[in-house]
């Protein structure tokens, strides 16, 4: 409290004579609105019914007998307040806290019926939630008192800053301490309302609130309230705008004076009442959180205890502490994030042991001599990494990352072949079915280099690589049902060593005899969940996933915190930059013109369809009509082929043979093309509506073209694109780095977006940004700990954190 001003204008008024002098206008205003102010700072309940009696009175009609002892008396207080020592302070009350406000957490006893496991019940034990509210709370996903709990606000409005109507500025959010003068129900715009006039020592202002008639009834004249909000110019005058009030004898504020949380709200639900709701309901059962942490981790992390973080996280008592609780919950979400992909890892490597591979095999050597050109050091390294982690008993768990054409199929399949030499089968999982196909096909075709080919279609041997021959499959749902009956007891009989599909294979119960190696292609798609499916079909294989998509760190350690990292971080040489130019609507004919250009030129092209959300129908449908128009309007006397998600595997095997052969000159596609296709010829690609896809998505596209000899040019339309749009398109334009593009993707469109983590079967981040690099090195530096001391958190200070673990993340062990 400022007690400087006060005793500065006392001393005046005592030199004075007891006067009522020493301010303008009189003692009393200036005394209403410095109690108001400092009343908040005072604590400690005795002082503050003592502060209550003293600037109760009316110093106007005292005598100056009873001023001088008023005035005698709060200087009494005020020496009291200050002192360290004060003997008003009694024994169990702490020393106040550094903040002018403070709205100290009531301990109070749970009703008897939820204690124990209270923070699981319905949110109907709460006082003041009805069945009906409950219902409103329940649409947004808050159905138990732990539920509510954590229901943070997404924003604080900072109604701290307390001013003199005089100070007031406008745009700001700030707060007035004032009297009402007057309050009566007017009109404004045609509705019915509320308007007052109200004034401080420094002047007077007036206040609107629109569709609020019923307000000027609760206004009495000479009440004194808090008013918080902005205030804007009015015929020259300052209006304060539908501000948030509240009398100023609340002893917390709940929607002024302090700052204000924003709720989420559905229909039927108002701000203010969801803030006062929270506000009783935080302060009677924050308290009852157990803190989890050990204190010993806490203490040594300077973090928040946990009931006091989450009642800061809703009315925090300033800027400071709201971040220490904001700190303490993203510290958990991490903390237990990290406990949970590490028992990930360890039930992967620990539980039963892998397979050893013999990884000296004379076979990845031939192959790699066969090869056209040699492998990059970066494929060489990340190689050796794969190989070291298959000679090892403890399966591999093992991310690849390498952009776009880096070459990581090469990689793979000398993985897979040194699987089949020591005598395991290998499964090669890709996204979509076309992805399969290309897979197979490039395997095969690496294959025949090597050793004499036979068979044709889903199945291929090849002999002189092995003792016996080798065989290569294709599984995909397209196989006749008898032919793909064949293959499957082929797979569960050993007979096939490398089996090429979906992530089907896994999902969907594919019988392997000695499966030992899965490698996964652009693993983002594919979840934590499905991994665990491998495990529990008895297999314990090395596990490589890949991915294009260069993931920003904090994110893989977040997301694959189990996994390992390689990277293949150059591209093999003489790779050209894809010229890339984001084209206006009306540019779309000289677009056409280039492609027929290129095409002239012998160079093939893609056109990409607009990405359509609803169904793969949908986007089916809307390629077929592109196409049709783009064949009869535009390029009649070219050879345009359709490719979609709907087509049958022959029909999709015929297009992009056409394709791949040249015989076709232009490819129309669903985005499905995204991942992996590989024409070398192709040199131009053309995506329309640009400004839907994600940055990560669009360099995907972009990696289209640019994998021959040829310059090759990557052409984005975009109709009308929103801010972030032309924000993204400016990028792509300008950037040729996949990893700085993630980057980018990230900060644009936020993680969930960016991998679908939804999907991938990890717990939401509310409170952990992706910005918190720190934070998580942290939390996974103390997860790490934690893991060797106690792996199975079985002692006794790990019990609730077990418990923890296990509520946010069922399924991550055998947590007891
Ligand atoms: P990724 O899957 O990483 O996008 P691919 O494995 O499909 O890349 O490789 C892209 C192209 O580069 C393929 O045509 C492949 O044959 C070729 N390639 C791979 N490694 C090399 C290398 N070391 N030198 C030259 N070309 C390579
Ligand atoms: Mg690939």
């Amino acid at each position: 409290m400022d007690s400087g001003s006060l005793r500065k204008i006392l001393d005046l008024e005592q030199k004075r004579g007891y006067q009522d002098s020493a301010v303008f206008g009189g003692l009393d205003r200036f005394l209403q609105n410095w109690s108001a102010q400092a009343m908040e700072s005072v604590v400690r309940p005795r002082l503050l019914k003592r502060f209550r009696q003293l600037f109760k009175s009316d110093y106007a009609s005292m005598t100056p007998e009873q001023r001088r002892d008023w005035i005698d008396s709060v200087f009494g207080f005020l020496d009291d307040v200050e002192s360290k020592n004060s003997d008003v302070v009694t024994q169990e009350e702490s020393p106040a806290p550094p903040s002018r406000r403070k709205s100290p957490l009531k301990k109070q006893k749970p009703p008897a019926a939820v204690s124990g496991e209270g923070l699981n019940s319905p949110v109907t034990v709460i006082k003041g939630i009805s069945t009906s509210l409950a219902g409103k709370f329940g649409k947004m996903g808050v159905k138990t008192v732990r539920d509510l709990l954590y229901f943070f606000p997404h924003r604080h409005l900072d109604y701290s800053q307390l001013k003199f109507i005089s100070q007031l500025a406008e745009g700001e959010e700030q707060t007035v301490v004032a009297n009402v003068w007057q309050a009566q129900e007017t009109r404004l715009g045609g509705r019915r309302s509320t308007e007052a006039i109200v004034g401080d020592e420094t002047g007077n202002i007036r206040v609107v609130w629109y569709n609020q008639p019923y307000l000027a009834k609760k206004l009495a004249t000479n009440a004194r309230i808090m008013l918080s909000g902005r205030v804007s110019l009015f015929r020259g005058r300052h209006v304060f705008q539908s501000p948030e009030w509240e009398p100023v004898e609340s002893q917390d504020f709940v929607h002024t004076a302090r700052l204000v949380p924003v709720y989420s709200l559905t229909q039927g639900l108002r701000p203010r009442q969801v803030r006062k709701l929270m506000k009783d309901f935080i302060d009677h059962w924050a308290w009852q959180v157990t803190d989890f942490l050990p204190p010993e981790l806490r203490k040594r992390l300077d973090l928040l205890e946990l009931p006091q973080a989450i009642s800061q996280a809703h009315y925090p008592e300033d800027e400071t502490t709201k971040d220490k609780a904001r700190i303490r919950l993203a510290f958990d979400e991490l903390f237990i994030l990290q406990l949970g992909v590490m028992s990930k890892k360890r039930d992967w490597q620990e539980s039963r042991p892998g397979t050893p591979f013999d990884v000296d095999v004379p076979l990845r050597e031939t192959f790699i001599k066969s090869l056209p050109f040699s492998l990059t050091a970066s494929q060489d390294r990340v190689l050796e990494e794969i190989l070291a982690d298959m000679g090892k008993s403890r399966p591999m768990c093992r991310l690849l990352q390498g952009e776009v054409g880096s070459g990581k199929t090469v990689v793979a399949t000398a993985a897979l072949l040194t699987a089949a030499a020591s005598g395991h089968q290998g499964a090669f999982m890709a996204p979509t079915e076309i992805l399969a196909e290309q897979h197979f096909a490039t395997v095969c075709e690496l294959l025949s280099r090597v050793g004499s080919e036979e068979g044709e279609g889903y199945l291929r041997s090849y002999s002189g690589l092995l003792s016996r021959p080798l065989k290569v499959a294709l599984l995909i749902g397209d196989i006749k049902q008898s032919g793909k009956r064949e293959l499957q007891q082929s797979i569960s009989a050993g007979d096939i060593d490398i089996v090429i599909g979906t992530h089907a294979l896994v999902q969907k119960g594919v019988d392997f005899s000695k499966l030992g190696l899965v490698v996964v292609d652009e693993q983002h798609r594919f979840g934590v969940e499905q991994r665990s499916a491998l495990r529990e079909k008895g297999f314990n294989p090395h596990m490589l996933v890949m991915t294009a998509t260069p993931i920003p760190r904090t994110l893989a350690l977040t997301l694959y915190g189990d996994l390992d990292l390689s990277v293949i971080d150059e591209l093999p040489p003489g790779r050209q930059t894809v010229k890339t130019k984001w084209l206006k609507p009306q540019q779309r004919e000289s677009a056409y013109a280039f492609i027929r250009r290129q095409v002239a030129e012998g160079r093939q092209a893609f056109i990409i369809c607009p990405l359509i959300e609803e169904s793969e129908a949908i986007a089916a449908q809307a390629a077929v009509v592109e196409y049709e128009r783009l064949s009869r309007e535009v390029f009649p006397d070219l050879r345009l082929g359709l490719l979609h998600g709907r087509l049958s595997a022959g029909d999709k095997d015929d297009v992009m043979e056409s394709f791949r052969s040249g015989e076709l000159n232009i490819l129309v596609s669903t985005p499905v093309i995204e991942v992996g296709i590989d024409i070398p010829n192709a040199a131009v690609m053309l995506v329309e509506s640009a400004d839907r896809f994600g940055l990560s998505q669009l360099h995907q596209f972009r990696g289209r073209v640019g994998r021959g000899q040829e310059q090759s040019y990557c052409m984005l339309l975009a109709e009308n694109p929103s801010e972030v749009g032309r924000e993204r398109l400016d990028i792509i334009e300008n950037t040729q780095d996949g990893f700085k593009l993630a980057e980018e993707d990230l900060r644009l469109r936020g993680p969930g977006e960016f991998f679908g983590t939804r999907q991938s079967g990890l717990p939401d981040l509310r409170m952990a940004k992706l910005s918190d690099v720190a934070l998580l090195e942290t939390a996974r530096t103390e997860a790490m700990n934690l893991f060797q001391k106690d792996p199975g958190l079985k002692k006794r200070e790990h019990r609730l954190m077990a418990q923890e673990l296990a509520r946010v993340w069922p399924s991550a062990g055998e947590w007891s």
